[in-house]
């Protein structure tokens, strides 16, 4: 017989964490299921100024790994697993991972999103060293320092524009001639002083890697094929966010772009209908905020109501 868990959280960010800490302090002995990025986008960043309680801020992987502990310490088991297939429906809820199936009664669902990146090794080399997915998290590293921003949606107009908060300089890079982002968006960008737009742009290589901090960027016009460099500190990607959340499609209801609809916060419907005993937290639902402290009260509130559900199924 394989055994049944009171709860398993899919996901070890910042959302999965705090809903580890709570659901271990009820006594529940979750498991925690740490996908292919432990820890979650916190631990890809840097320094951390914007998380309450650290007045001279934190390093993102020491704020996920003392999560990690405190979430250890109340009893969490903590499994490196990648989640194949779930079914949702049956109870108990079956999980089929790369660690072999397991039975749970709740679902915590905090697999978080992911950054798009342009794929290049140099940028990948370069990221934490000056190439940043998060404006909000990374923008004031870059006071009075030339950037560059790439998207042609809101998220990458709305990183141009917080930008220029701090930088002398942003100029925005995109790989069309249209931009998918909203026109007052978009505007607001072309009338900023600061802001220079390139259209037809693409990036083909982040300078920089041997000195390990940008130095600028390698770029080429699309429509011409000239090549040129520009001399740049920091470069942001604004090219949207995967959220983790495919594996439950035709289970659970998700929106147009594939993150999860919740209802009262975090819990899961399919066709309207609350799923029941599965909820979902932090980013995978969330494509407004995205913050670190927004995740961790999402999983605060998962862990909440995994812990009601279970109290009125009488476990
Ligand atoms: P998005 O609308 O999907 O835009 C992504 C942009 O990145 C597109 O311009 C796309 O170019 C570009 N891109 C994607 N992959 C690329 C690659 N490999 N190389 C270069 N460029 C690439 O994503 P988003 O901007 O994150 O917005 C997502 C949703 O959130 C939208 O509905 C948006 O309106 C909303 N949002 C709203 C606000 C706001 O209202 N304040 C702020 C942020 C986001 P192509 O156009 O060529 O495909």
């Amino acid at each position: 017989m394989t055994e049944i868990r009171d709860t398993v959280i899919l996901g070890s960010g910042c959302a999965g964490l705090t809903a580890a800490i709570y659901t271990a302090r009820a006594g529940l002995n979750p498991l925690l299921l740490e996908g292919h990025e432990p820890g979650g986008q916190l631990s890809m960043t840097t320094l951390v100024e914007n998380f309450p309680g650290w007045p001279e801020g934190i390093q993102g992987p020491e704020l996920i790994d003392n999560m990690k502990k405190q979430a250890a310490r109340f009893g969490t088991t903590f499994q490196v697993a990648h989640l194949n297939a779930a079914e949702l429906g049956a109870h108990p809820i079956r999980l089929q991972t790369s660690a072999g199936e397991i039975h749970t009664r709740t679902l915590i669902v905090a697999s978080g999103a992911s950054a798009r990146w342009l794929g290049l090794p140099s940028e990948q080399a370069l990221i934490g060293h000056g190439v940043s997915s998060c404006a909000t998290c990374d923008g004031f590293f870059f006071r009075g320092k030339e950037i560059a921003v790439v998207g042609g949606g809101d998220s990458a107009m709305e990183e141009a524009l917080f930008l220029t908060r701090f930088a002398s300089k942003v100029t925005l890079l995109h790989r069309r001639e249209a931009f998918r982002a909203s026109k007052i968006m978009l505007d607001r960008v072309i009338a900023h002083p600061n802001i220079e737009l390139r259209a037809n742009t693409i990036v083909g290589e982040v300078l920089g890697v041997e000195e390990q901090e940008v130095k600028g960027l390698r770029l080429k016009d699309v429509k011409t094929g000239v090549e040129d460099e520009l001399a740049i500190s920091g470069l942001f990607l604004g090219i949207g966010h995967e959220p983790n959340a495919k594996m439950f499609a035709g289970q659970m209801d998700l929106d147009s772009d594939g993150y999860i609809k919740t209802m009262g916060n975090v819990l899961t419907t399919h066709h309207g209908e609350v799923v029941p005993g599965v909820f979902a937290c932090g980013d995978v639902q969330d494509r407004r905020y995205r913050q670190a402290i927004t995740a961790a009260g999402s999983g605060c509130m998962a862990a909440l109501e995994a812990e009601k559900y279970l109290e009125e199924h009488g476990h």
